[in-house]
C-alpha cells in the first residue's frame, strides 16, 4: 500500500539504496543489519537472520516501505532507470526535475550520483540518456544543453567547473541564479564524465583529511535544456526544462526531522543548508503555503526544483553494517517522512 495520491501536480518519489559491505567494515567484524525484501520493504535489525522478517514486521520503526528499495546487487543502470529516466523525459517536455542523494558519509551518495569511469552514476547516465533522446527527436540542432556544476560549502557557493572566488546569488527573471557561474555547453556524453570528475576534485576538502571530499559539501549539477516548439497558432515558443542532480552533504550532523529539534539545532555549527532542506520538506509535507526556501543557499538555488510542479526524487543511501545502525535508522526515518509529500 505505497501508492499515494498526487496533489497539484507535485510529487516526490523516495527510494533506498543499500550498498555492499565495505572491506573495512568486514575487517572490523561487522554484521549486516539491513534486509531488503521484494525490492520494496526494508527491515532494520541488529540480528538479521535469513527468515525472521515476518517477526520483524511487527517491530515498529524497523520496517519501512518505499517506492522501491535497491539491494546491494543493484546496478547503476537499474538505479538510473527506476529513479531518474522519467525525469529526463519530463525535462524534454519543459518540466523541471530534481534528484537528491541523502545519507551519512560513506553511505554511497557520490557513487550513486557520479560513480566511476567504469561504472558511471546517475549524473552521467542522465546526460547520456538526454543526448540519445534529443538525437532521436530532432536532427535540426534545435535543442541546446547547458551544464553547470557548483558546490555549497559552509553557505558559500563555488563554481566546480571554474574554481575561484565565491559566487553571489541574485534574483532575476528566471529565478535565483549564481552570478558568473560557468554554463558549459555540452555536445556529447564523452566529455561530460571527465568534466564532472574534474569538478568533483574541486570540491572542498576537510583540512584534516586533505584527500577526502568534505562531508559538509553539497554538489549540484544542473542541466538546462532549451528548445523551440510551435504552438497551436504556429507561433514559435521557447521551452526550458531543468534537471538538478544533488549529491548532498553527509546527514550525520543533521538528522533532526521535526521542527522542534530543527530549531534547537539552529545556531549550532551544523549544516544550515541540509537543515533548511529538511524544513522545506517538512513544510511541503504539512501542505504549508509558505515554504522557507530563503533560509539557505541550497534551498534558494533549488527553489524552482523542489515541490510545486516539478518532479522530485530522493535516494536515501545506507550502509549494511551494524556499526552504522543509528545513522541508517535516522536516514530511513528521514526518507519515510519525505515520502508523505
Ligand atoms: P558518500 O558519498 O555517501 O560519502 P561514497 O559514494 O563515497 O559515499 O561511498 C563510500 C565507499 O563505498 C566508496 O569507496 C564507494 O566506492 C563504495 N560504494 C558505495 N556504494 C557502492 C555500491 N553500490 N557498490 C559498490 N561500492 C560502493
Ligand atoms: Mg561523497
Amino acid at each position: 500500500a505505497t501508492s499515494r495520491t498526487v496533489t497539484s501536480g507535485s510529487r516526490i518519489l523516495v527510494f533506498v539504496r543499500l550498498r555492499p559491505m565495505g572491506k573495512k567494515e568486514k575487517e572490523a567484524g561487522s554484521r549486516s543489519c539491513v534486509r531488503i525484501v521484494n525490492c520494496r520493504d526494508v527491515y532494520l535489525t541488529e540480528f538479521a537472520s535469513e527468515n525472521d522478517y515476518l517477526r520483524l514486521k511487527r517491530l515498529r520503526g524497523r520496517h519501512f516501505t518505499f517506492d522501491a528499495s535497491f539491494p546491494d546487487s543493484t546496478t547503476q543502470h537499474e538505479v538510473y532507470s527506476t529513479t531518474t529516466a522519467e525525469l529526463v523525459e519530463g525535462v524534454l517536455q519543459g518540466k523541471n526535475g530534481s534528484v537528491f542523494c541523502y545519507g551519512a558519509t560513506g553511505a554511497g551518495k557520490t557513487h550513486t550520483m557520479l560513480g566511476t569511469f567504469e561504472n558511471p552514476g546517475v549524473m552521467v547516465l542522465a546526460i547520456k540518456d538526454l543526448f540519445t533522446q534529443i538525437r532521436q527527436r530532432s536532427c535540426d540542432g534545435n535543442h541546446v544543453v547547458h551544464l553547470s556544476y557548483l558546490e555549497v560549502y559552509n553557505e558559500t557557493v563555488r563554481d566546480l567547473l571554474s574554481p575561484g572566488r565565491p559566487l553571489i546569488l541574485r534574483e532575476d527573471k528566471q529565478g535565483i541564479v549564481a552570478s558568473g557561474l560557468t554554463q558549459y555547453q555540452a555536445y556529447s556524453t564523452d566529455e561530460v564524465m571527465e568534466l564532472l570528475q574534474q569538478g568533483n576534485q574541486n570540491r572542498t576538502t576537510e583540512p584534516t583529511r586533505a584527500n577526502e571530499t568534505s562531508s559538509r559539501s553539497h554538489a549540484i549539477l544542473q542541466v538546462v535544456v532549451e528548445y523551440r516548439v510551435r504552438d497551436a497558432a504556429m507561433n514559435v515558443v521557447n521551452k526550458v526544462g531543468k534537471l538538478s542532480l544533488i549529491d548532498l552533504a553527509g546527514s550525520e550532523r543533521a538528522l533532526a526531522t521535526d521542527q522542534r529539534t530543527l530549531r534547537s539545532l539552529e545556531g549550532a555549527n551544523i549544516n544550515r543548508s541540509l537543515l533548511a532542506l529538511s524544513s522545506c520538506i517538512n513544510a511541503l509535507v504539512e501542505g504549508k503555503k509558505h515554504i522557507p526556501y530563503r533560509n539557505s543557499k541550497l534551498t534558494q538555488l533549488l527553489k524552482d526544483s523542489l515541490g510545486g510542479a516539478c518532479n522530485t526524487v530522493m535516494i536515501a543511501n545506507i550502509s549494511p553494517s551494524n556499526l552504522s545502525f543509528g545513522e541508517t535508522q535516522n536516514t530511513l526515518h528521514w526518507a519515510d517522512r519525505a515520502k508523505e509529500i
